[in-house]
């Protein structure tokens, strides 16, 4: 019985290690495109890689509004039917961040979490398990596809 107690116990730790050191590498390498990019000097310059990106991505369907914010962060959300915004602070104010944000538009992983939010409007009582499953696609699908495609171009 101690046997399996102590196989359980060092599984358990194996794998809270792997999770732990799967969250550091894609952090850092998040991080690393963040701080190796282009930043933009002017609002024209955004709009550019923006234009450009819009064309590869095919989003040309979609209405994607950027807005500066104090927040030093940033994200991309559905407003509407096909209207969006990705908001960046002052640090992310560059192309890989902009292109970061495109691909989570154009890939509708900010489609689906609206459809989330209108199911935790509805039915309140799920969003503990809702917002759980929502929080575990994003860190280990969504981002991670995010992450590949502003390191590579590659649509996966
Ligand atoms: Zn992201």
């Amino acid at each position: 019985m101690q046997k399996i107690k102590d196989k359980l116990l060092k599984g358990t730790l194996i794998g809270l290690l792997s999770l732990l050191g799967y969250q550091i590498g894609l952090t850092g390498v998040n991080e690393y495109l963040r701080r190796n990019s282009t930043k933009f000097e002017n609002k024209k310059q955004l709009e550019e890689v923006l234009k450009s990106e819009i064309e590869k991505l095919e989003i040309k369907n979609k209405l994607i509004k950027v807005q500066y914010q104090k927040e030093d962060q940033a994200d991309s959300r559905k407003t509407g039917t096909n209207e969006y915004v990705i908001s960046i602070g002052p640090s992310f104010n560059n192309d890989n961040v902009l292109k970061h944000e495109l691909y989570h538009i154009a890939d509708g992983h900010c489609d689906y979490t609206y459809k989330l939010n209108e199911i935790y409007k509805k039915h309140p009582l799920l969003a503990p398990a809702v917002g759980f499953y929502n929080t575990s696609k994003y860190l280990f699908y969504n981002e991670p596809q995010a992450i590949i495609y502003t390191a590579t171009g590659w649509e996966i």
